[in-house]
């Protein structure tokens, strides 16, 4: 059953529960319940939650997805089968990568790509900025990368809301994977968001989070204390992406350790980017690091 969080804004959880999704993948309706609605991230590819959301939305005018990792974009086939309604995002998963970031992932041993909907393509590409309206509301898209090159936020000016998909969520930090994923970027969207009007953030995972602008700014000082962690750690000697990960992140469950390096990584090469430590030339998942 959809949960009514506005007059005009109603929530599915997907039943995709995992370390990385925490309770699903949050699909969020918006448009007066009866008339054409938008769909915002449709979730995984799982025939239960498309019933779901075709179920609750009746007729859907538009499908928004915030980015192109499979457990938003999974379910959209189905529902553009079901519906014929039009699919807007940025662009493909890799859209929006920088220069920077597309040179790095051609030395072959970033790795990364977890999660990522290689077929993505949408409908009606949207630039940073541009305006949607369905009916009895107006949204503008936002390009927020830092999870992922192509990620967008959808603000909602008139209900003080932004829908933030991974970017920012209430009950964990994102996962930041290079090349996909940027530190740099990251930092310079929380600046953003900070900057902007609406409080009330709707994430791709977990609870509505009623101060979104004290959440951007939280999170990018622990981005911050993440990066002094690591130059400490640097400062010492030398140290192996493992090494680092482990000495950081002591307590985390080891499920998350992956994700965990990623993140380390993604630091180093925000770090290389601004010219405070040079990238081993070797294998980076096996090479020391040095400041
Ligand atoms: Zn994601």
């Amino acid at each position: 059953m959809p949960q009514p969080l506005t007059p005009r804004i109603r929530r599915l959880t997907a039943p995709n529960p995992g370390p990385m999704t925490h309770t699903g993948t949050q699909t969020y309706l918006l448009g007066r319940a009866g008339g054409p609605v938008a769909v915002i991230d449709p979730g995984p590819d799982d025939p239960a939650h498309v019933s779901a959301i075709l179920e609750a939305a009746g007729e859907v005018s538009h499908i928004l997805v915030t980015h192109g990792h499979r457990d938003h974009t999974g379910a959209v086939a189905a529902l553009v089968r079901e519906t014929g309604a039009p699919v807007h995002a940025f662009g493909p998963a890799r859209a929006g990568r920088s220069d920077y970031m597309a040179a790095l992932a051609a030395r072959g041993d970033l790795a990364g790509g977890e999660g990522i909907d290689e077929g993505f393509a949408p409908d009606v590409v949207l630039e940073d900025g541009t305006w949607i309206e369905g009916e009895g509301w107006r949204l503008q898209a936002l390009h927020t990368p830092g999870h992922l090159s192509n990620h967008m936020c959808f603000a909602l000016p008139d209900e003080g809301v932004v829908f933030t998909g991974d970017t920012l969520m209430g009950w964990s930090s994102t996962l930041i994977s290079p090349p996909d994923g940027s530190v740099g970027a990251f930092m310079t969207t929380m600046g953003r968001l900070m900057n902007r009007d609406e409080s009330h953030y709707l994430p791709g995972h977990g609870e509505a989070v009623p101060d979104g602008q004290a959440l951007a700014a939280q999170q990018r000082d622990h981005r911050l204390s993440r990066e002094a962690q690591i130059r400490a750690h640097l400062a010492e000697g030398p140290h192996t992406l493992a090494q680092l990960t482990s000495a950081i992140y002591a307590d985390i469950d080891a499920r998350l350790h992956p994700a965990a390096a990623r993140n380390v990584l993604a630091h180093l090469i925000d770090l290389a980017e601004r010219g405070l430590l040079e990238l081993p030339e070797d294998d980076l998942s096996r090479a020391a690091f040095s400041a």
